[in-house]
């Protein structure tokens, strides 16, 4: 992936589309596409509400994979190589937990960790986790609103021929090896959103589900909120039956279902009036429309910043055209 630095943002497309969009996303995927809509959309136009179903406590710390991804990223933060964790990043705190004999299986840089004592110091003192996000946000310097899905802790739980592993033990530690059979989202029952995520969804022209992985970092968004009285909009994460990242398309097989753009168009059926599946999956477009979905055909491999921009053009002007 191609660096990135401020001086990128001086190529900003001119803001020709207003509309006011509420994003949901998980990690990596999630990420790119909220980036290139930040690019184009303004503060009070885009609110981006952002799984928390893998958020675990771990050496001490409260830590939120994805939430944190989502705000590096719009903050400029982020480590281009990877997508997630911290530009420029050292190494060593964990390297000296790992040589005391302590767990160093979940990847934490310094800066990061830093980032996960502040915000476990303020969720002991009884502070909301929303909360927290928006006063690092601030600090942070991104402007528009990143919301978590909840304030109350929803776990992802996978289903597993091994047994129920909590998330970060199938996803790090397991590195996706046991083959999944459900999963569960412990506490979503309970689990309201957050201030400010109804109101951003009732307000919206669209709601956009960003690239992210169906099962794991949409779905606990979708059970929180609920119900969407707004036309809803998703990207295809699977591009050619495969995942770009991470575990999508062996989850898809695992549970009996072929991976494709199409498989996840009737993942989302229900609630779906756009979906927009890559160029190479063209041949499936006339399938997803028999769903009763409009559709979009486009580059959606974001590699570099400007695929993310060009994206949430592509994604807004879609919109436009519903
Ligand atoms: P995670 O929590 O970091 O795994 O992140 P997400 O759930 O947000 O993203 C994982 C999903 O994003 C995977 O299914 C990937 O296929 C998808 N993804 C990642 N990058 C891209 C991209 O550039 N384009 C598209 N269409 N999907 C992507």
């Amino acid at each position: 992936m191609k660096p990135m630095n401020t001086s990128d943002l001086s190529h900003r497309p001119p803001s020709t589309v207003h509309r006011r969009i509420v994003a949901l996303a998980g990690g990596v995927g999630g990420a790119k596409l909220a980036h290139g809509l930040a690019q184009i959309l303004a503060p009070e136009e885009l609110t981006i509400i952002v799984n928390t179903g893998d958020d675990f406590e771990h050496l001490g710390m409260y830590i939120c994979p994805d939430l944190d991804t989502v705000c590096y990223t719009l903050g400029g933060l982020a480590n281009p190589e990877t997508g997630w964790g911290r530009v420029n990043e050292t190494w060593n705190a964990i390297a000296n937990v790992e040589r005391l004999g302590g767990p160093a299986w979940f990847r934490l840089g310094d800066q990061d960790i830093a980032t996960h004592l502040e915000r476990t110091r303020r969720l002991k003192e009884g502070q909301p986790l929303s909360q927290i996000t928006k006063d690092f946000c601030k600090a942070w310097g991104i402007q528009h609103t990143i919301l978590p899905m909840s304030d109350s802790p929803v776990r992802t739980m996978v289903d597993s021929d091994e047994g129920e592993l909590a998330f970060q033990e199938y996803f790090v530690h397991r590195q996706c090896a046991p083959k999944v059979r459900g999963f569960r989202f412990d506490g979503v029952e309970g689990a309201e959103s957050v201030v400010g995520a109804k109101e951003a969804i009732d307000a919206a022209d669209a709601i956009v589900i960003c690239p992210s992985n169906p099962w794991v970092s949409v779905d606990p968004i979708l059970k929180v909120i609920k119900k969407i009285a707004r036309p809803v909009v998703a990207v295809s994460p699977i591009i050619g039956g495969k995942a770009v990242k991470g575990p999508a398309a062996k989850m898809y097989t695992e549970l009996g279902i072929e991976p494709s753009a199409l498989a996840v168009a009737n993942h989302y059926r229900n609630i779906l009036a756009g979906f927009v599946l890559d160029n190479a999956d063209l041949s499936m477009e006339n399938d997803v429309k028999k769903l009763n979905i409009e559709t979009l055909v486009t580059d959606t491999f974001m590699n570099n910043f400007t695929d993310r921009i060009r994206l949430a053009e592509d994604v807004l002007h879609f919109i436009g055209s519903l």
